[in-house]
């Protein structure tokens, strides 16, 4: 299997050289060369797997370059860090089925993903004899994640900034007691959007990217979203079992496209229709809900919500959808994308909206509908949602029709976004077992002004040569 860029300007690469070039040398995302379709056979024979075994024989369809060995030690060492013995359960309440994807080890859908790139990363670097500094801003979830996905790995320094006292107390001691000699906590006294604009002149500074070997684990990595199909197809076998229908629709909180955008290589891998629709939940950020109702994707501010980890304007995914959407014409995107940064506006006539929406349907899920979702759930089944759940929810029950089983995934637990539960059931949520003691743990993070200069000095001096 080779990888090619949605603006056609590089040759085919394989995945080992696709995971460690990120983002596409030409500006796009890299992509399958084909998409692999899953026959009724094969089907039938996943049909009992665990989930390491389905991820197995997924991964098998798109990573052609690791031995199969070697993949099944990955993928056991990957998901040996989750707490629940089928890494992503199905729970049944009311009459929808929850994906919970919170059993990692930060607490989020994003270790999915993080823990396998983490290995694939260390793989390849032990391979290739070369060393590896990560550099990434975040807001609060992303970070700690991608921290968990290498820490204690060879070869890898990693250099995460977060804006100082202004992610969640539990975010922040979730990085900071992380403690490993190649973690690297900076707290940057600015927002998020100071600690990313950093990052963004480093990456820039190439002889600096160069000579310190930087690398990305941001959600454009192709390995990221591969590691999100395999519970897309999970969550279809046990809810096909279950209810005896074999067309079922997902429900999506969605940020950057990177999860919804999973779904939708799930959707395509499997047969036509076993994945009828893809519901696409967005907090009061609404930029994706109006293009999949109106053909309208055209950037606006963003608004701080309750579900922060998709309060997003720019959805870095989403022009591989594009890409689909356009037949494979790289052409066409290229130049989509080229007027994208110039207008800050794409429009879609009625034709592609028709296709748009056999793919997916949408509900922007206003605030006071989050909480309320929260607390009518929490009162009628007696089950916690995050608040990035919680707009899944609203949405699907919005979105879908009787007649069809939905899985709503659950992105976060509850725990970690403990005001937004307490203000919609009037106490704060437990504990899990992760986040015990935390507060007493040692912890390292280095405090840094806002300024490019300062953050490399500190990188130069702290990285792998
Ligand atoms: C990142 C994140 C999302 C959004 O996922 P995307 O892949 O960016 O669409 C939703 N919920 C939680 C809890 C997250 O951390």
């Amino acid at each position: 299997m080779h990888y090619i860029s949605t603006r056609g300007g590089i040759s085919p690469i394989s995945f080992k050289d696709a995971v460690m070039m990120g983002l596409a040398t030409d500006g796009g995302l890299l992509l399958p060369e084909v998409l692999p379709e899953v026959d009724p056979g094969t089907l039938n024979r996943w049909q009992s797997y665990s989930f390491q075994q389905l991820a197995s024989e997924i991964y098998r369809l798109f990573i052609t370059d690791i031995p199969v060995d070697q993949l099944d030690k990955l993928i056991s060492r990957s998901y040996a860090s989750f707490s629940h013995p089928e890494i992503t359960p199905l729970v049944k309440k009311g009459d929808i089925f929850i994906m919970e994807l919170f059993h990692g080890p930060t607490l989020a859908f994003k270790d999915v993903a993080l823990q396998f790139l983490g290995n694939v990363f260390a793989y390849i670097l032990q391979e290739t004899g070369s060393k590896m500094n990560i550099i990434g801003a975040t807001s609060g979830d992303t970070g700690s994640a991608a921290i968990y996905g290498v820490r204690g790995k060879e070869r890898i320094n990693i250099f995460i900034l977060h804006p100082y006292k202004r992610v969640s107390p539990i975010q922040e001691l979730q990085m900071t007691t992380v403690i490993d000699p190649n973690v690297f906590n900076l707290a940057i006294k600015g927002t998020f959007d100071d600690g990313q604009a950093i990052v963004k002149a480093i990456f820039n500074d190439i002889p600096f990217k160069n000579k310190y070997h930087l690398g990305a684990v941001n959600s454009i990595n192709w390995a990221r979203i591969l590691a999100q199909v395999v519970y897309y197809v999970y969550a279809w076998f046990k809810v096909t079992a279950e209810t005896g229908v074999d067309s079922i629709d997902f429900s999506v909180p969605t940020g950057n496209f990177g999860d919804i955008f999973a779904g939708y290589i799930a959707r395509n891998i499997l047969p036509p229709g076993a994945i009828r629709k893809l519901i696409l939940a967005t907090n009061e950020n609404n930029l994706l809900t109006r293009f999949v109702t109106r053909g309208d994707y055209s950037i606006s501010k963003v608004v701080a919500t309750s579900s922060p980890s998709m309060d997003i304007q720019v959805a870095s995914n989403f022009e591989r959808y594009l890409y689909y959407l356009y037949d494979c014409d790289a052409v066409r995107t290229r130049k989509d994308f080229e007027r994208f940064s110039q207008t800050g506006k794409l429009r879609f006539d009625d034709n592609l909206l028709r296709t748009i929406q056999q793919d997916f349907a949408s509900k922007s899920v206003t605030e006071a509908e989050t909480l309320d979702t929260i607390r009518t759930f929490y009162q009628e089944n007696d089950y916690l949602l995050d608040p990035h759940t919680a707009v899944g929810v609203n949405a699907a029950q919005a979105c879908t029709s009787a007649d069809v089983p939905v899985v709503c995934l659950a992105t976060a637990h509850p725990a970690k976004f403990g005001a937004a539960v307490t203000k919609a059931i009037g106490r704060p949520p437990e504990l899990p077992p992760e986040l015990h003691g935390l507060a007493d743990k040692k912890s390292r993070c280095e405090v840094l002004d806002p300024d490019v200069r300062t953050v490399q000095n500190y990188i130069a001096r702290h990285a792998l040569l």
